[in-house]
């Protein structure tokens, strides 16, 4: 194995992240503390609460040494709670919530409103040939993409059709819906081929120095 993920483990569905990447053959950890950062060629930000997330970041005095890790490259993705850590900016998040930053994007937390607030869909997704199922939990989506942001899957039907769900931006990917849950393991795939694609850029850098 030539790469480590890690999951951030401070809070969320961490457990069932790690059992995705498990059974994809893949070395992960779980990363609490800021010495464990070192260790990883990218990371999985899970589902959760965004709030309590970065709350505990900061108190596990993550927050600054992730940040500086992801503006410097480190490849990450965040699903649900995850992908409004990675979000530059929120709208409907508490008062003064930071993140970490890194996706050019607007996310709405909790978007999808009291009456659908969670509910279970196919999506499609660039990159994958067939439908994933998506499991939405008080979901937020993404309201507004930068132009570097590729857009991977929007919602197919319903009160929310159109509306982004999966982004992609150089090597941080998003999804507002949760693959680790229900046993498809290929939207993790395309994270690993992320992490695989920038270490070996990394590599062919180090070489041509
Ligand atoms: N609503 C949560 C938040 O704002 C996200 C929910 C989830 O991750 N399932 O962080």
């Amino acid at each position: 194995m030539d790469h480590t993920i890690g999951v951030l483990a401070l809070q969320g569905d961490v457990r069932e992240h790690l059992a995705v990447l498990a059974r994809l053959g893949e070395d992960a950890i779980a990363v609490r503390r800021p010495a464990e950062l070192a260790a990883i060629d990218g990371l999985v930000i899970p589902g959760g609460e965004s709030t309590t997330m970065i709350k505990l970041a900061k108190i596990f005095e993550l927050y600054e040494p992730l940040k500086a890790r992801l503006h410097g490259g480190l490849p990450a993705f965040g699903t649900c709670a995850g992908m409004i850590m990675l979000a530059e900016r929120i709208e409907d998040g508490i008062v003064g919530q930071d993140t970490l930053g890194g996706l050019d994007i607007t996310v709405r937390r909790n978007a999808f409103g009291r009456q659908v607030d969670s509910f279970e869909g196919d999506v499609s997704m660039t990159g994958l040939d067939a439908p994933v199922h998506g499991i939405f939990i008080r979901a937020p989506w993404v309201e507004e993409v930068g132009d570097g942001v590729e857009v991977l899957a929007r919602v197919a039907d319903g009160p929310a059709a159109g509306r982004i769900v999966a982004v992609r931006q150089g090597s941080l990917m998003a999804t507002s819906f949760h693959p680790e849950v229900g046993g498809d393991a290929r939207v993790h795939e395309l994270f690993v081929d992320l992490v695989r694609r920038a270490r070996a850029e990394r590599t062919d850098e180090t070489k041509r120095d």
